[in-house]
This record gives C-alpha cells, sequence and structure tokens, in this order.
C-alpha cells in the first residue's frame, strides 16, 4: 500500500475520536488523499465550499496529525476534485513568529514567573495552570511569550492543535461569524483546540456579545481540560468584564511581568545586539539600560537605530553617537519613579502619613507600609541601599534588605499581597496618579 493512504488512514483515524462525528461524516470522510511530493500532500475534497469550510476549521488540525504520524513538518494542500482554477487552501508552515521562542526570552526577576507558567504550559497543556493568565505593561513581552507557547508547541509537540488570536481578530471574526451566519465554524474552529492564546483581553472591555461567545468557548475547552492562556495589560478585575470570566481567571493563575530591573535590561540589551550581529560598547549598554526602563521595544528601536546609524556613517558605535543618535529615545522615556512618588502612593493607600512612614515608629500599621515602599524603592529606582536607607528617615542598608526580602517573600507566597503590591507598583511607576 502506497504512504500516503497509509498515511491518511492513520490520521483520519486519529482525527475521528476528537472532532465533532457529524463534522467528520460530512467532511473528513470524504477528503481523498491525492499525492505526496516531497513534503506537500495534496488532499481531495468535492467542491470549493468544502476547501474554504475545511480550510478555515480543520487544515490545522489535519497537518498537525500529518506532522506527527509521519515525523516531518507537511504541508497539506486542499483542492477540489474538479478545481479548474478554484482557490487552494495550504495548511499554514509555522504560524508564529519565529523571533518570539522561549530560548531568545531573557529571563529575570520581573518575568521568570511568566517564563515557567508559560513553559510548563507546552509540557502538560491543560493541567497545571488553567487558565493562564499574563498582565503586563507594553513592550513586557506577553506577545512574545504567547508566540513562543505556539512555537514550541508547533515545533515539539506537533499533536498539539494551538490558534493564537488577538482579542481584535476574536472579535472581528466573531462578527462576520455572524453576519454570514457562520457562528458554527466559528465554534468548530476555537472549541477544537488543546492551545488556545488570546492576546490582549483589554480590548474586549464592555464587548457583551463577544464576551458571551469567549465565555463558552473557555467553558468548552476548559471542561476538556484544554488550555487557555490571556494576557491583557492590566488585571482581570480591572477589566470590564463578564463577572464569570473574571471568576474563572481565579480558579488559574494570574501572574504579572514587572519591567525589567537594571541587570535583565543590561542581558537584554546584550542578546539583541548579538543576535543584530552588532558590538555595544559598554558604555553604550550601560547607557540604554539606565534610560530606557520600562519598555523593551523601545531598547530594540534604539539599538536597531544605533546599528543603521553606524552602517551608514561607516563608524563604529561610540557613546557620543549613541548619545546624539538616541537623544530623542533617551528623552522621552518615561522620567524614573522617584522614592517620593513612592512613598505618596504607599501612604495613600494604607493611610498613613508621611511623617509617620519615615519616624522609628514600630506600630505594625505602620511597620508593613514601610516595608513596602522600601521594596517598591529597591524594585523602581536605581538608588542604592544606603540612598534608600537616607530617605526613609536614616535608616541604615541592612535595613533596607530586611525590608526587602521580608516583603518579597511574602509576595511569592501569597496572590493577594503580590497583587496588591503590584497595583501599587504601576501606580507608582504611572507617576503616582
Ligand atoms: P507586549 O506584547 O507585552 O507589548 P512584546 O511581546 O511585543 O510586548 O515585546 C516587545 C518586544 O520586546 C518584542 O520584540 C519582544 O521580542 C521583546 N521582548 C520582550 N520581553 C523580552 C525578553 N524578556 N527577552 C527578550 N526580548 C523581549
Ligand atoms: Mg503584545
Amino acid at each position: 500500500m502506497d504512504r500516503l493512504k497509509d498515511l491518511w488512514a492513520q490520521v483520519s483515524g486519529n482525527l475521528k475520536p476528537r472532532i465533532d462525528p457529524y463534522h467528520y461524516k460530512s467532511y473528513i470522510s470524504l477528503i481523498k488523499p491525492r499525492s505526496l511530493n516531497e513534503d506537500i500532500v495534496t488532499l481531495e475534497v468535492p467542491n470549493q465550499r468544502y476547501v474554504d469550510w475545511l480550510g478555515s476549521t480543520y487544515l490545522e488540525q489535519i497537518a498537525g496529525e500529518f506532522a506527527s504520524v509521519s515525523g516531518q513538518a507537511l504541508e497539506v494542500v486542499l483542492v477540489a476534485r474538479n478545481n479548474g482554477g478554484g482557490k487552494t487552501q495550504i495548511s499554514p508552515r509555522n504560524p508564529y513568529n519565529p523571533k518570539y521562542t522561549f530560548e531568545s526570552f531573557v529571563v529575570g526577576r520581573g518575568n521568570s514567573t511568566a517564563y515557567a507558567a508559560a513553559q510548563a504550559i507546552v509540557e502538560r497543556p491543560g493541567q497545571i495552570y488553567n487558565p493562564l493568565f499574563i498582565y503586563a505593561g507594553v513592550g513586557l513581552g506577553k506577545t512574545h511569550l504567547l508566540h513562543a507557547i505556539g512555537h514550541e508547541s508547533f515545533q515539539s509537540r506537533r499533536e498539539l492543535r494551538t490558534a493564537y488570536v488577538t482579542s481584535e481578530e476574536f472579535t472581528n471574526e466573531f462578527i462576520e461569524a455572524i453576519r454570514y451566519d457562520r457562528s458554527s465554524d466559528l465554534r468548530a474552529k476555537y472549541r477544537n483546540l488543546d492551545i488556545l492564546l488570546i492576546d490582549d483581553l483589554q480590548f474586549l472591555a464592555g464587548k457583551e456579545a463577544t464576551l458571551e461567545e469567549l465565555f463558552h468557548t473557555f467553558n468548552t475547552l476548559y471542561n476538556n481540560s484544554k488550555q487557555i492562556v490571556f494576557t491583557s495589560d492590566r488585571p482581570p478585575a480591572e477589566i470590564k468584564l463578564d463577572e464569570r470570566l473574571v471568576t474563572r481567571f481565579e480558579w488559574g493563575l494570574v501572574i504579572d511581568i514587572q519591567p525589567p530591573d537594571i541587570e535583565t535590561r543590561i542581558a537584554i540589551i546584550q542578546a539583541k545586539a548579538e543576535n543584530e550581529g552588532i558590538r555595544l560598547p559598554d558604555e553604550v549598554v550601560d547607557l540604554i539600560a539606565q534610560r530606557v526602563r520600562s519598555n523593551i521595544r523601545t531598547i530594540e528601536g534604539a539599538i536597531l537605530r544605533l546599528s543603521a546609524f553606524s552602517a551608514i556613517s561607516e563608524q563604529p558605535i561610540s557613546a557620543k553617537m549613541a548619545r546624539d543618535v538616541l537623544s530623542n529615545i533617551l528623552g522621552r522615556e518615561t522620567p524614573r519613579v522617584s522614592i517620593g512618588t513612592i512613598q505618596r502612593v504607599v501612604c495613600d493607600h494604607f493611610e498613613v502619613a508621611l511623617g509617620e512612614l519615615l519616624s522609628k515608629t514600630r506600630n505594625a500599621s505602620v511597620v508593613f507600609p514601610r516595608q513596602v515602599a522600601m521594596y517598591l524603592a529597591r524594585n523602581l529606582t536605581d538608588a542604592k541601599l544606603h540612598e534608600i536607607g537616607l530617605q526613609f528617615g536614616g535608616r541604615d542598608h541592612s535595613t533596607v534588605i530586611h525590608s526587602y526580602n521580608k516583603i518579597r517573600d511574602v509576595v511569592e507566597n501569597d496572590p493577594d499581597t503580590a497583587a496588591l503590591v503590584s497595583k501599587l507598583e504601576r501606580i507608582a511607576s504611572a507617576g503616582g496618579d
């Protein structure tokens, strides 16, 4: 028996128990394998309608099964039986951005939990953190991590069916589906996955009908132990969502990515420069790391500009060149958070007077806010330990370290405190308002 028939028998056999029986009978079972050349499989279906429908619903999954039974990344092409110039549908090779991988993600204090959770998901989708909800400010790697999950699944776990969608795309598809009466196609597409990756959930705020659809999609996947990962620029409770959905996020893991600290920024700059094949003097690395604090995309932009300028001017990159070329990026970057702002934000939140915060009192209602403020000062500013101590009523650096470690431990073990601390962190980073 030829190899293609054999492969198709296995592929369709694997699909059968995994998809809607009606879909299997009326679509999949009508597929005829036609040819296998090198790494392209051509499948024939009765007419163009089948090409279109299968193309938008099961093609990816079919390609995934082909890959896992053949052990090879085959491209699958669907054609209509009497196709006289009709459109064919070709399975995507790897829909994920090849730059956004786990290997290219620099791990540091602010993003290590999100990174570890994302990796665990590829290992055991639907089984540990479900749903996983990652939130962070702009340019901190949310999209990168979602793609890394998809990419890694595509590379090493081809049997997994994954889909990445931004919440805007999801909304548009939903609107189209209603308009053209194709809601069942939308369901077939999103409810038969192993991993659904939804980016930028905040855009669904207030979109009730789309949220309703998402809610049902969520339930179907969740009840079948399928993985769902969301990202957003803020925590679930701060997005105008369906309450039921917010409750479900609590069943899983909600984590944030904090802006990278100075060491991580340096590591990121070095990694990016290496990838671009350019040499950055230490002084320039430090300059960028000092000035660009809150957005990794801006860091990348700075490196690309320097590299372009150096190529055009045929001069090596120097600190002077960096200051000239980057003056507007570096000047524009958000002002640093001051310890004063942090103190004000913490005092406002805990309703403690600044005088008390800085005083020697050991009253528990003041000690905790004071420790939180020192923790934030260490995380959000580059102030040295003794400077922080000075600004907190002349304490010495060991007190600062002690407070920092104390809060770090609480943050690691108590989700409520973690949420509170990151909320204060965001308010302070935004200038205290
Ligand atoms: P977000 O979706 O959170 O706005 P992105 O994932 O698009 O951010 O990241 C912005 C850019 O910064 C991307 O090019 C991404 O590769 C890069 N980036 C973000 N975090 C990291 C990291 N930890 N290591 C390396 N590059 C990163
Ligand atoms: Mg993004």
